[in-house]
């Protein structure tokens, strides 16, 4: 922290701001070089002064949550980061049909996920243990084993850049589908600072999730519930609590814990084509693994399962581990920089697409890069 708060002008003298501090520290890949200015936000009033405060310094600015779906590159960023704190959880209303539940934009995700499930909610069960903050939930539309935010969000509350006014915006207006939205796909992405996030939930003892369930989701269950529970559940839907813990344990020996090992979870998106793409629909084929259709009437590969099928499944490229349990999942191990993953991503992407003829995504977005 620097001693004079002049050179802060105007944010308020609690506003805490930390110079020169490592990407590497505020993001779960852990590369990449220094941010000049973090300023923490805990509360939506912060966030005008210190858009105000990269303004008057010439500087650009981004906003950060908890950096699971975010890289650092390795000169750092030369502008300012809105790290978003602000906290608070509140059942806003209740009735016969279920819960309006308000998150703010700064509380950790699996944080909130339990408060709904410890409170018998049903609709984000299934998104257990995904890293980062309620605030970049929408953004990309989280989603994990058969859950979408895009299901269940009521609508957000955020700061709109360009008018200067904290707004509210329904989830019709959101423009959601897979890992794409108004918050990061289009001329308004990036527009938004979000601060607080609605979502509406049903009350699980009356509308539990029912089956088909993700298959794996399914696999697992069978394995570890008896019989009778499962034809209860069958019969019944499933509880919250049920569900939190299954995905919970899959996850926990399918995924990299951010505490533990160096991810930004999913590195690369899947493929998604629409059912005319016969080109795509031949490619597919022609790879052997299977085309899911998806709800919104599109066909999906999954990127992992091409890139095992290209070989490189565990494989160590620059310091990066191609997981050995999820193909689409790269563990930062011993990469030095943002250069060796770019390395990495460049050799699997190309292997991928000289010998299936698809060109792979990267999903994380990019400190500083422009949208
Ligand atoms: C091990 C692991 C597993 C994962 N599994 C999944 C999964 O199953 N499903 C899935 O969908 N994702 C998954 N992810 C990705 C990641 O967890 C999600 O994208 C999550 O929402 C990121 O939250 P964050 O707070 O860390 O966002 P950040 O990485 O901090 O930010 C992501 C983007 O959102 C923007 N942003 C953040 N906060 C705000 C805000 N308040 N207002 C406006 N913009 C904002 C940022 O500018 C950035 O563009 C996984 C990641 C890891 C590391």
């Amino acid at each position: 922290m620097n001693a004079n708060r002049e050179d802060y002008s105007p944010l308020a003298a609690e506003t805490v701001v930390r110079e020169n501090v490592p990407l590497s520290e505020l993001t779960t890949m852990r590369l990449g070089g220094k941010a000049k200015y973090v300023v923490e936000i805990t509360t939506k009033w912060e966030i005008p002064s210190a858009l105000e405060f990269a303004k008057k310094k010439g500087l650009p600015y981004f906003v950060l949550g908890g950096g699971a779906n975010t890289l650092g590159r390795d000169e750092g960023f030369p502008g300012v980061i809105l790290l978003m704190k602000i906290r608070g959880i509140d059942i806003v209303d209740a009735d016969a049909e279920g819960f309006l539940v308000y998150g703010a934009a700064g509380e950790n995700w699996d944080d909130f996920v339990r408060f709904t499930v410890e409170h018998e909610m049903s609709g984000i069960e299934c998104l257990a243990k995904i890293p980062g903050t309620v605030g970049a939930a929408p953004v990309q539309n989280i989603g994990a084993y058969g859950q979408e935010v895009s299901q269940v969000i009521d609508h957000v509350e955020a700061y709109d850049t360009e008018t200067g006014e904290f707004v509210v915006i329904g989830r019709d207006e959101m423009k959601m589908s897979y890992r794409s939205t108004l918050f990061n796909t289009g001329p308004e992405a990036g527009r938004y600072i979000i601060t607080g996030v609605v979502f509406t939930l049903y009350d699980g003892n009356y509308e539990p999730m029912e089956e088909p369930l993700y298959a794996s989701l399914q696999k697992h269950l069978e394995e570890v519930l008896d019989a009778s529970e499962l034809e209860v559940y069958a019969h019944d839907g499933y509880p919250p609590k049920v569900l939190y813990d299954g995905v919970s344990a899959i996850r926990g020996e399918k995924l990299p814990d951010p505490s533990e090992k160096a991810s930004a979870g999913s590195f690369f998106k899947n493929i998604y084509f629409e059912p005319s793409d016969e080109k795509a629909l031949a490619l597919a084929e022609a790879t052997g693994c299977k085309i899911y259709d998806k709800a919104d009437g599109r066909k999906m590969l999954n990127t992992g399962a091409l890139i095992e099928k290209a070989g490189l499944k565990g494989k160590l490229l620059h310091g990066m581990r191609v997981s050995d349990k999820a193909a689409l999942v790269l563990i930062n191990e011993s990469a030095k920089s943002y250069a060796d993953l770019a390395a990495a991503r460049a050799e699997i992407a190309d292997q991928v697409f000289e010998k299936y003829g698809f060109k792979i995504e990267q999903e994380p977005v990019e400190i500083g890069k422009e949208i």
